[in-house]
């Protein structure tokens, strides 16, 4: 494990912003509990109400509007748990999001997915309708991520949650890729519930929040203390939300450096295509997160690729990676009518806010050691 290490795997987890370590230090060291009503309970409020402003001004919602959680799986949870007549979602939503659907007892209505990824809407508006004529306005909810964490791929969520809202449904989005890579507006998208997750844009891990319409009520999934003002049971993980809020201040500004990442990725791209010309970048004629690509080369298998690019120091990753250790063909991809052989073979490279392109050029030599040898030999075997 000795030897330069590059990261590119952004998509799974990013490192922690020096701020948000500095805002965690701080917080570290008030140990008041938030309901309380003396000063160091209310030292302690201050900074979970300083937290829920920055989050709040990262992603266009109002403070009132933010439920932090212990993550965004816990965000999603609660968003899905409710008791939906029908929950209606594409294959390619994360786990944390097709999990919950599949276990809470509702109807699951499955979205036609193009094979670039993006929902078909017609059909979205064909089987809301036909969901709600089933079970009537406001039991239907409609789970729609704003961006891919495999391929990146855009989702058209403004117009999906006006088809859904106009024929009665509830709408529920992702936006866990999406917060801190572009600009989410939670008012001006219209959702009314919304996940993000501190961990994907330099907060730390266990730490996350459901944006949650003012005026629109879900029902908790965490019952206890009546913290979050009834939503989430449970006193704060002060210090946690405190480096979410700096994160989330931090990321502001990488939103306006996506368009660097974007040409790093670009020239990334053309270097993968140009030294194994039948690699696929799944989802390219989409649009796209600035950060993620997803390459398939035909016989290549993903898993022998991220063992050999981790070998010699480089950590990206096959399938969703952010399922605990899990290596495997993608659910994601064959989703996008993708053929098996090319989810066994797609990899995830990802790019942050401090890859340089040194790293990209570095990136790209081992590719033509690694990749197109291996490829080679596989195509010869
Ligand atoms: N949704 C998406 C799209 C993700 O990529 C992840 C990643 O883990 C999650 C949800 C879950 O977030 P968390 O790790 O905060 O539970």
């Amino acid at each position: 494990m000795n030897g330069e290490r590059t990261y590119l795997d952004w998509n799974a987890t990013a490192p922690l912003h020096p701020e948000a370590r500095a805002a965690i230090e701080r917080a570290l060291d008030v140990f008041g509990n938030p309901s309380s009503v003396h000063v160091e309970g209310r030292r302690a409020r201050a900074i979970v109400e300083t937290a829920r402003d920055q989050v709040a001004a990262l992603v266009g919602a109002r403070p009132s509007e933010i439920v932090f959680t212990s993550g965004a799986t816990e965000a999603c949870n609660m968003a899905l748990s409710a008791p939906w007549g029908a929950i209606v979602r594409a294959g390619i939503e994360h786990d944390a999001v097709l999990k919950p659907a599949a276990q809470s007892g509702s109807e699951i209505v499955d979205l036609r997915v193009a094979r670039d990824g993006v929902v078909d809407v017609e059909d979205l508006t064909n089987k809301t309708r036909a969901a709600i004529a089933r079970h009537g306005a406001g039991r239907v909810l409609l789970a729609l991520q704003l961006a891919n964490n495999e391929t990146g791929v855009l989702q058209p969520a403004g117009k999906a949650t006006e088809i859904a809202h106009e024929a009665g449904a509830v709408v529920f989005s992702d936006a866990v890729q999406a917060a801190g890579r572009i600009p989410v507006d939670f008012a001006a998208l219209g959702v009314d519930a919304m996940a993000v997750s501190a961990h994907k844009l330099g907060g730390p891990k266990g730490v996350g929040a459901l944006i949650v319409r003012d005026g629109f009520e879900l029902p908790a999934l965490l019952r206890g203390g009546g913290q979050e003002r009834r939503r989430r049971g449970g006193t704060e993980n002060i210090s946690g939300i405190a480096g979410f809020g700096a994160a989330a201040e931090a990321a502001r500004q990488t939103i306006a450096e996506r368009w660097r990442i974007a040409a790093q990725r670009d020239r990334l791209e053309a270097g993968l295509v140009g030294l194994t010309p039948d690699a696929e970048i799944v989802g390219a004629s989409a649009e796209r997160l600035a950060n993620t690509t997803c390459v398939a080369v035909p016989g290549l298998p993903a898993e022998t690729v991220v063992i050999r690019f981790d070998l010699a120091g480089f950590a990206i990753s096959a399938g969703a990676a952010c399922s605990a250790g899990k290596i495997g063909a993608s659910s994601v991809l064959p989703a996008m009518g993708l053929p098996e052989a090319t989810a066994r073979s797609a990899v995830r490279i990802s790019l942050g806010p401090t890859t340089t392109d040194r790293e990209v050029d570095r990136f790209l030599v081992a590719w033509r050691d690694i990749a197109s040898a291996t490829h080679k030999r596989t195509a010869a075997a």
